[in-house]
């Protein structure tokens, strides 16, 4: 017995020992997995903020970048430097090593160093660049946006240098200052260089921005934007980029500007001004009425393909039929599709409630059957008020937001339709006087009129301060 107990006891200490090991395992485990949980989910919100801050960088013309400013711009108004005159103010802030973040705007001041760039009557191109890329920096700071220059003293850095770096560091933009000469001194003015290849990058709605903006603080001469892709600003960089000339030290009366702190000031207004309106666009959405249409839709696809716009088309049944191909494109190329009518006749159309519905139907069925799209977008032939609808309005609009359609109208328009034909550039101006700089604005157009075709190009460059974006559903829709 005693053996026997004594085995059990023996057995049972071995078994309470086991079950210590056991539970002592078991809590050494949890711990393990609580701690590599916690760095999963460390290592996941790093990961999500790196995402986050990449997708900023992509969205950079969606977002409003407002961040701390931690970097100091690094620039002293020595003696040497007191013929150019004082510009005010210092930025005395520490460096700030830690974070890498994705919003900051690199304001490079070309040369440096032994490179001096341009010199005329003593004055050096160098120096009025570093002044006038520290003013930028400052006023971008001061708007809430994280800015550094690109070179902080008198230092040597070479240019691609100075690019790759900005790479490296995922910078949001990238604006390079410089001086321009010419043999003949009577040339002045301000010339902005981009990368007009690369239209993904919008490099040249920053250029077209910092040039509107330093024109106008300065009221110096515009003289040309240039797209050339083989600078090494434009070439070398990853994020949206431009160069700007800001005047020509060759020229007598620009040089006595450029020496003034005052005349600094104004321009970098400009280019800070420039570069917040391209980080806070508006936004047009650009619709075409009464296509497909055989020779004019698929060069307006063309185009919008080529600048990366995308826009809206209210379509005819009739037309989508006739082209179906130019209508699946449409789609194809993510612009939004809505529906018109089937057939473009205003006295039937709005004859009766019935007879709108009955069209509207055929219509919708025809974008249905030969795109797969169900849209809920829809556009008023003449618009919601118009000289054919009085009678019938109210009931139509009740009957259609009934069954979920939401119908369009605009707030600025080519006027492409309306009777007379413009000229490409008479249409360009329409739109422009019609917008009146509005934050949102819906523009009509009509991808039947071969000079709206013709118009696009200039059309698109018109609108710098704005993001040209389809139409959606979940937009509150502009009526009259
Ligand atoms: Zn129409």
């Amino acid at each position: 017995m005693y053996g026997r107990r004594r085995y059990r006891r023996s057995r049972r200490r071995r078994e309470e020992l086991k079950g210590y090991v056991q539970r002592i395992l078991v809590g050494v485990s949890v711990l393990c997995i609580i701690i590599v949980c916690a760095a999963v989910a460390f290592k996941t919100r790093r990961a999500t903020q790196s995402v986050e801050a990449a997708t900023a960088l992509m969205q950079a013309s969606d977002v409003t970048i407002k961040t701390q400013a931690v970097a100091k711009t690094g620039v002293e108004e020595d003696g040497t430097l007191a013929k150019y005159g004082s510009d005010g103010q210092q930025e005395n802030e520490d460096v700030s090593e830690e974070s890498e973040p994705a919003s900051v705007i690199i304001i490079d001041p070309g040369h440096g160093g032994m490179d001096g760039g341009c010199v005329s009557d003593d004055v050096v191109e160098k120096d009025i660049n570093r002044m006038i890329a520290a003013r930028v920096v400052v006023k971008l700071k001061d708007m809430g946006y994280q800015a550094e220059l690109a070179r902080e003293g008198d230092d040597f850095i070479d240019k691609t240098e100075r690019v790759e770096k900005a790479n490296a560091r995922n910078a949001l933009l990238y604006v390079s200052i410089h001086q321009n000469f010419c043999e003949d001194d009577s040339v002045a003015g301000i010339e902005t260089w981009y990368d007009g290849t690369d239209t993904g990058r919008d490099s040249g709605r920053l250029a077209q921005l910092i040039q509107q903006e330093t024109v106008r603080a300065t009221g110096a001469v515009s003289r040309e934007l240039v797209s050339e892709s083989e600078l090494c600003v434009t070439s070398k960089s990853n994020m949206p980029s431009c160069l700007i000339e800001t005047g020509f030290l060759s020229n007598r009366d620009e040089r006595s500007k450029l020496i003034t702190a005052e005349y600094r000031d104004q321009l970098a207004e400009g280019i800070a001004g420039g570069i917040d309106k391209y980080l806070n666009p508006r936004t047009m959405y650009l619709t075409f009425d009464d296509g497909p249409s055989e020779e004019n839709t698929d060069r307006i696809l063309d185009i919008l393909k080529e600048r990366n716009v995308k826009a809206t088309f209210f379509v005819i049944g009739e037309y989508v039929r006739k082209y179906p191909e130019t209508a699946r494109r449409i789609v194809r190329e993510g612009h939004a599709i809505g529906i018109h009518c089937d057939v473009h006749d205003y006295k039937t159309l709005y004859a009766s409630v019935d007879s709108y519905l009955e069209d509207f139907r055929k219509a919708y069925d025809t974008v249905y059957e030969v795109t797969g799209v169900e849209t809920k977008l829809f556009r008023f032939p003449g618009g919601s008020v118009n000289a054919f609808n009085k009678k019938v309005r109210e009931e139509i609009i009740e009957a259609m937001e009934a069954e979920g359609f939401i119908y369009y109208d605009w707030n600025a328009s080519l006027e492409d339709a309306v009777g007379k034909e413009c000229s490409p550039d008479k249409l360009v101006s329409n739109a422009v006087d019609t917008a009146r700089g509005r934050e949102r604005v819906v523009l009509l157009a009509h991808d039947r009129v071969a000079h709206t075709a013709d118009a696009l190009p200039d059309l698109l460059d018109a609108f710098p301060e704005y993001r040209m974006e389809p139409l959606t559903v979940q937009l509150k829709p502009v009526q009259f």
